[in-house]
């Protein structure tokens, strides 16, 4: 949905009554943990889950994972921070072939991230980034997939690029997504979302940026992946925990979260367009 438009009347019933977390890195469980993530995501009404890859063979993996699993559906990319070279033609290759899939909703996770670890590797790193990020939008393009990207510490670079290709018109959205309000609204005036995860539990700025935005710019995703720093194992971040996301953004807009759960449902399948086919699909059954 553009701003300022309204829920579609006819939308599929049963779809908007559950949620859709887009973008979450679960393929790094190992075989094991995957079925109880998944039951625990499912019995918290997240109907979907994007699963997204953050290097040519993770990517290959929630692709893999996607189609053995009907709640999943995957993103291809290589992230910023594991990049450590310039990425490959080969791993490029491997990527589009992989972009082609019909499991694939996305080109994620793809995006700028300019904290000193990230560009340790040498001089290049950030051109290397910068490199990679637009042949991934060419990707995502050529796929007509969305773009749901990272940005950190590296917010005016990676909008600018952003803006440069077009973005916008391909659809995407800013995952993670803790900045300002002016920041907010550069990337819903380039028609791209707002992705919000568990940081809305507890950053003050964010809480206030998240009652202003207009709520058709709004997705959910909780970016989960193991967490073993975390001794008890009971709190590691799951795809389960999209609801006290979705329930934080109610409060912040005194509305029930039911509307919360129709109304970024609605806009995660408008980001992820024709090629979110299935999993409207998958949340209509
Ligand atoms: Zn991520």
């Amino acid at each position: 949905m553009r701003r300022g438009e309204t829920h579609a009347p006819d939308s599929a019933p049963g779809r908007n009554r559950l949620f859709v977390d887009i973008h979450t890195h679960v393929e790094q469980y190992d075989d094991s943990e995957l079925p109880g993530v998944l039951q625990r995501a499912a019995e918290a009404d997240v109907g979907a889950i994007v699963v997204a890859g953050v290097t040519a063979a993770s990517s290959a993996r929630a692709v893999a994972l996607a189609h053995a699993n009907p709640a999943l559906f995957a993103a291809v990319g290589a992230h910023p921070q594991d990049l450590g070279g310039p990425l490959s033609d080969t791993d490029l290759g491997k990527l589009d072939a992989l972009a082609g899939d019909e499991a694939v909703v996305a080109m994620s996770e793809i995006g700028l991230d300019f904290q000193p670890s990230s560009l340790s590797y040498g001089d290049q790193a950030a051109g290397d980034q910068k490199t990679a990020l637009r042949a991934q939008i060419s990707i995502a393009r050529n796929h007509d997939l969305a773009v749901i990207w990272h940005m950190r510490e590296a917010t005016a670079e990676c909008l600018r690029i952003m803006r440069d290709e077009k973005v916008g018109g391909l659809r995407g959205a800013a995952h993670y997504f803790q900045g300002s309000y002016d920041e907010a609204s550069a990337v819903i005036d380039m028609g791209c979302k707002i992705s919000l995860a568990k940081p809305l539990l507890r950053l003050p700025w964010l809480q206030d940026v998240a009652a202003r935005i207009p709520l058709s710019a709004v997705v959910l995703e909780t970016d989960s992946f193991p967490q073993p720093f975390k001794k008890n194992r009971a709190k590691w971040t799951e795809p389960r925990d999209i609801p006290l996301v979705a329930q934080k953004l109610a409060d912040l807009r005194g509305i029930e979260v039911s509307e919360v759960m129709a109304a970024t449902t609605e806009n995660a399948l408008s980001l992820l367009g024709a090629r979110g086919e299935q999993l409207a699909t998958r949340l209509g059954a």
